[in-house]
């Protein structure tokens, strides 16, 4: 396969902390021979497993950018054993937009894996993340929130994976991560997803819905940056015990634990996050707004559980994700 396009400003093996770009080059109308330039922060200490964190792989969640910008330009080489590789955007054209997708070619950076070095812009960013810096990593904690469309939860997440001992190690992670909430998540569409990319590759990798509604909160980002460090230590990169956590552990059994809705309107939630839900209670209803008069449409629970992710737009449509339900793991 031919080389990536992307030029790395830093030097992934040099000691210290450096702040660069993942230039990639970009030709268009406004600039001839321009470039995205990605930011990156590269700090190495000796020798020691390697972190590699990213924020921004959905352009419209806060809370990962937020932890991660902080992170970059906080941490000193002399606290750090290893190497810790951050990109607060992965997906910068689109965290630049404030959209989920990238403004340039509509790409979804969560379902672009393995990308592509002679692809559109987003699947060279994929690609490179595949060839050259998931190989670099151990550990790997892509942050996720629920953008401008959902809001969750806040919870770390791990996957059940076919080797119990790379499942292991990432759910110890998520439980040092120390989230207010732990799942052991289902994917809807696990095809083409960064996480599924660096689980074959071997990675102890875990991830975040920390919030949504295509903002941030004082919470929600205290979660985030509290719990990037508490992984770090878990791995040995920083020095320091992990903070304590509290976290209840959820599990997403199987795909009843999501409605959708089958038809669009106005969306009225009759259930707020963390509330319990039994099977066959109305989640949500939603209203036909076309005339008065017609009875809304009632969205029903498939599962007992706790809502952990809801539609957040007052406006639904057809097929939107309307609710998650998880079960407390005792
Ligand atoms: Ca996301």
């Amino acid at each position: 396969m031919r080389a990536s396009p992307i030029a790395p400003t830093v030097d992934f093996s040099a000691e210290g902390v450096q702040h660069g770009f993942l230039r990639l080059p970009y030709s268009r109308d406004d600039s001839a021979w321009g470039s995205v330039m990605i930011p990156v922060t590269v700090i190495k200490n000796g020798e020691g497993p390697t972190a590699l964190l990213t924020g921004g792989n959905h352009g419209d969640e806060y809370e990962g950018p937020i932890a991660l910008f902080d992170l970059a330009r906080s941490l000193r080489a002399e606290e750090v054993t290893g190497r810790i590789i951050i990109v607060p955007a992965m997906n910068y054209p689109a965290f630049l937009a404030g959209t989920r997708t990238s403004p340039i070619d509509r790409g979804n950076m969560n379902r672009s894996f393995p990308g592509a070095p002679d692809g559109t812009v987003t699947q060279k960013i994929a690609d490179y993340f595949q060839r050259t810096l998931l190989p670099l990593a151990d550990v790997v904690l892509d942050f996720h929130s629920g953008g401008k469309t959902l809001d969750f939860l806040p919870f770390c997440a791990a996957h059940i994976l076919p080797d119990k001992a790379q499942e292991a190690k990432a759910f110890d992670l998520v439980s040092a991560f120390g989230a207010p909430w732990s799942m052991k998540m289902l994917e809807i569409d696990a095809v083409g997803m960064y996480d599924t990319a660096a689980e074959e590759m071997g990675k102890v990798f875990i991830t975040t819905e920390l919030g949504g509604g295509g903002t941030a909160t004082a919470k929600s980002a205290g979660i985030a940056k509290r719990g990037v460090a508490n992984v770090l230590k878990a791995a040995g990169i920083l020095r320091g015990a992990v903070g304590a956590s509290g976290t209840t552990w959820l599990d997403m059994p199987d795909g009843s634990c999501f409605s959708f809705a089958e038809d669009g309107g106005l969306i009225e939630p009759l259930f707020d996050l963390g509330d319990p839900v039994a099977a066959g209670a109305v989640v949500a209803r939603i209203y036909p707004v076309g005339r008065t008069g017609a009875a809304p449409l009632e969205v029903t629970a498939k599962m007992d559980g706790i809502l952990v992710a809801r539609h957040f737009p007052g406006l639904v449509k057809p097929g939107d994700c309307v609710s998650v339900l998880a079960v407390v793991v005792a």
